[in-house]
């Protein structure tokens, strides 16, 4: 059968409408198309491939566990999921770990968690959310209508109730609205789709204050920021904050469909036996996945790296700015960047995006405004070199058109 990006049209459903080319194969943070074209990978499958493409330690993973056993159901636990369960415990300020297979169900448990919990605590009148305007927390109905963009929202009927947004980095507008009905605050602790946005300190410190006040809990979805992301196991641990609930998905399977939501022992007792669920959550061949890709990331080795990388990608799109001057201020943490385009610019984070990929080279945007970097956390400096100079080739085809 011929698959050409013609059958996408004829096939699929149209709520995407993805690149002319077809990738066939990765290694590293390379990847090739279905006529042998070789591409500079900076987007990482966005923020998933932690250790890029076909890593030999996630590749034998999987194919000892997939001569093993794949799947189990949660009549039955499994030894993985156990091992992935403990490693994450130990590693972070959570006692519990409820998996599931994606972002917006990892977000979806813990919303319904902080909504359980404040029920058996305090009644039903504590049931109000609060979120960020910008913020991003997948495409179920619960967590795009907690998300803050109404865009993704609307259009679908009835939304679920008592959740409001405010303005991301307003403590004053937070304070503002919560009270002791406030059942949760729930942000990213590094805006990612809403334009790599970081929190101030002041801001961050001050809404983990204002939940203790009112008895709320604070969920940080760390589903773009989580698992060495930032240069930190978790971005929390680099802001000395910490959640009540978190939220981790994307990297931590590294390409392997998997989340989980991680939280204490006091707040995970509300999910009792039947409570919530899902068919696929713990499946052995993700945790297996996940457990070998957390072993190598949650490494000083790697984690360090990802701070040298950073300011490698930092001093070569300074480099490129002084020369080109199409960027306000390049920000996020780690290997989470976006390059805020200016003024004259403004709106067009597509089109440096299209001429990326002309140049053979694969980066994201994050709203209108942003191209973003979300790269392998161990690409090689010398595929970090080589992709600058496409990026820089794209920027001068943009600002020469
Ligand atoms: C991608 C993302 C999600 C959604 O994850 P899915 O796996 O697509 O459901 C949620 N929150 C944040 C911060 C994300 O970046």
């Amino acid at each position: 059968m011929k698959v050409t990006r013609e059958l996408f049209d004829e096939v699929m459903v149209p709520n995407y409408n993805p690149a002319a080319m077809i990738p066939v194969k990765g290694q590293g943070s390379r990847v090739w198309d279905q006529d042998n074209n070789e591409y500079i990978d900076f987007a990482g499958g966005i923020a998933v491939n932690v250790l890029g493409h076909c890593h030999p330690a996630l590749v034998s993973s999987l194919q000892e566990q997939s001569e093993k056993i794949w799947h189990l159901s949660n009549v039955l636990t499994n030894e993985p999921a156990l091992r992935l369960a403990k490693k994450l415990t130990d590693a972070t300020f959570a006692d519990k770990v409820y998996f599931c297979n994606s972002g917006a169900e990892a977000n979806e448990a813990a919303l319904k968690l902080a909504r359980r919990y404040a029920l058996e605590h305090f009644g039903e009148e504590k049931s109000q959310i609060i979120a960020f305007n910008q913020g991003f927390h997948g495409r179920t109905f619960f967590t795009v209508t907690v998300g803050g963009q109404a865009a993704y929202s609307d259009g679908f009927g009835p939304k679920p109730g008592a959740i409001d947004h405010v303005n991301y980095n307003d403590l004053d507008a937070l304070a503002g609205i919560m009270s002791d009905k406030t059942c949760a605050v729930m942000l990213e602790p590094l805006q990612g789709e809403g334009g790599i946005i970081s929190p101030t300190p002041e801001f961050i410190q001050g809404v983990r204050e204002l939940c203790d006040k009112h008895n709320a809990l604070l969920i940080f979805d760390e589903v773009q920021s989580g698992v060495g992301r930032t240069g930190d196991l978790y971005a929390y641990m680099g802001l000395g904050v910490t959640p009540d609930i978190l939220s981790t998905a994307k990297a931590l399977g590294g390409g392997f469909p998997i989340g989980a939501m991680l939280s204490t022992d006091k707040i995970a007792k509300s999910l009792k036996v039947g409570s919530h669920g899902s068919t696929y959550g713990g499946n052995p061949l993700a945790c297996v996945v996940a457990e070998a890709a957390f072993d190598i990331v949650n490494t000083p080795e790697v984690l360090d790296g990802v701070k040298q990388k950073e300011q490698l990608f930092r001093d070569g799109l300074a480099r490129i700015n002084d020369k080109y001057q199409v960027f306000d201020e390049v920000r996020g943490k780690g290997l989470l960047l976006g390059c805020a385009l200016n003024e004259k610019y403004k709106g067009r984070a597509r089109d440096f995006l299209v001429a990326s990929a002309n140049n053979q080279l694969m980066c994201l945007v994050a709203g209108a405004n942003v191209v973003r970097f979300a790269p392998s956390l161990v690409i090689p400096d010398e595929d970090i070199k080589q992709g600058l100079e496409k990026f820089e080739a794209a920027v001068a085809s943009v600002v020469n058109a």
